[in-house]
């Protein structure tokens, strides 16, 4: 948690030396909306060389761009320069900057309610965009002209859906429809940068809206076609009263609250093999292997995106079984043991229970997982036999199928107390079996 302390100190320090300083962007908003900042950016007339002389810890983070990473004791502070970005050449990176003052570096940023600034110690926070009124209106805008914003940075598409769930806001109608337009240029941003911005919507806790406005507005096919794909695939009404497979998809994402990203991230993509393996049958639509199906798509998927290796495996693993879980009672005891003590079972239950909860609401095998896991882990490690087959042989009992009976004859003693050391069960094995010479 960064302290504001730490920031307004900082910014005295600027401001001591002769500069101006305000803090910036994300932190203005989320004071107006009186949700804690995740962290503090200070604006600032001075140089980064002059940021870097004032402060004992710095590191430069953007030095082209004029950033600056202040670091006091645990906490760390963006310091950047007022600037203005330089006609941007390619939809993803400015030409260059040019320094500037605080009016022409809130016209550069993104949205209105992003554009804002703050005096640090009066609190008084100056507005050079309407981001106030957009604020209270609960709309994410582009500041200026949007179709030119997002020419300059395609990124700002996403961005904007992802604050418009984040922060539980609609999108301007101009700046939509903008979005629109140019949807399919999102192919022009890096894997990475699209990947983070996802992440963010899946985990708004308003994933399913997002998944729609990303649909309507046609970035969805441009990102994740697969996904997009599910628009009307049909499901049997029966187990899916809620429609098609995007719909449950969104109904799923709009569910997910903890679980992490790798939860999120297989709601998004657990029913995508839906669409290859559709076929229909007596005339009802069905969709033998989807879940493996599906989980091979998800791994190219998220390769594309440059997911870490390890969130994919997991996700991989998550869509793959994810139609196991119904069947759990009837296992084989062995592989329901096995897959009942596995380490990453929550996350496959929460899964189990965002998918449940996205169609017919039943959570009894849910439950049943959840309650026999804890018996598992509460049962006492296995008891062993006093004796092995070896001692058994050295009674002089023949090998053969009979010893596992009486093996597990003598842990049953074992367990009732009636047998407590290995002389005891010899004397037991010979009063129950006979046989075997003394
Ligand atoms: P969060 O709470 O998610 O960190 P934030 O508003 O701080 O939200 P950041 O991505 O950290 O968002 O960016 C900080 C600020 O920089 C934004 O508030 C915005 O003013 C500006 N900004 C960030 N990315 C862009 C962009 N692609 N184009 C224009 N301005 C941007
Ligand atoms: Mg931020």
């Amino acid at each position: 948690m960064p302290s504001r302390e730490t920031a307004v100190s900082i910014a005295r320090r600027l401001r001591a030396a002769g500069h101006e300083a305000l803090f910036a962007g994300g932190c203005v908003r989320d004071r107006l909306r009186d949700s804690p900042p995740k962290d503090y950016d200070i604006a600032t007339s001075a140089r980064p060389e002059e940021v870097s002389a004032l402060f004992a810890r710095t590191l430069p983070v953007g030095a082209a761009f004029g950033v600056v990473l202040v670091i006091e004791g645990e906490e760390q502070v963006e310091v950047a320069t007022f600037r203005e970005d330089l006609g941007i050449a390619d939809g993803r990176h400015p030409k260059g900057v040019r320094f500037s003052d605080a009016r022409r570096d809130a016209l550069r940023r993104d949205f209105t309610v992003n554009g804002m600034f703050e005096d640090p110690e009066s609190g008084e926070v100056i507005d050079f965009v309407g981001g106030r009124e957009d604020l209270r209106a609960r709309t994410v805008r582009a500041i200026g002209d949007p179709a030119l914003r997002f020419r300059e940075d395609r990124l700002r598409m996403l961005r904007a859906v992802r604050f418009a769930v984040v922060l539980d806001f609609r999108i301007e109608r101009e700046t939509l429809r903008a979005v629109r337009e140019q949807a399919a240029w999102i192919a022009d941003v890096s894997a990475e940068r699209v990947r983070d911005e996802l992440t963010k919507i899946l985990r708004s806790g308003r994933g399913g809206r997002g998944l729609g406005l990303l649909f309507d507005t046609g970035l969805l096919e441009a990102i994740l076609p697969e996904v997009a794909a599910l628009d009307g695939v049909p499901q049997p009404a029966r187990f899916h009263p809620e429609g098609d497979v995007l719909t449950h998809t969104r109904m799923l994402l709009d569910g997910v609250r903890g679980g992490g990203e790798e939860v999120a991230l297989a709601a998004l993509l657990h029913d995508v093999g839906k669409v290859p393996t559709l076929e229909m049958k007596e005339g009802r639509p069905a969709f033998p292997r989807h879940a493996q199906v599906g989980a091979g798509m998800a791994e190219g998927i998220l390769r594309r995106l440059r997911y870490p290796n390890r969130m994919i495996e997991q996700v991989v693993d998550l869509v793959d079984r994810h139609m196991d879980w119904p069947q759990l009672k009837q296992m084989r005891e062995a592989k329901r043991r096995r897959l009942l003590l596995r380490e990453d079972l929550p996350l496959h239950m929460e899964l189990h229970r965002l998918d449940c909860g996205a169609c017919h609401g039943d959570l009894s095998v849910h439950a049943y997982a959840l309650e026999e896991r804890r018996r598992l882990e509460e049962e006492p490690p296995p008891v062993k036999p006093l004796l092995t087959g070896h001692d058994l042989i050295g009674m002089g009992f023949a090998p053969g199928p009979a010893f596992k009976v009486m093996l597990e004859a003598i842990v049953d003693a074992q367990l009732e107390g009636s047998v407590r050391d290995a002389e005891e069960a010899r004397a037991f094995v010979r009063a129950r079996y006979g046989g075997g010479a003394s």
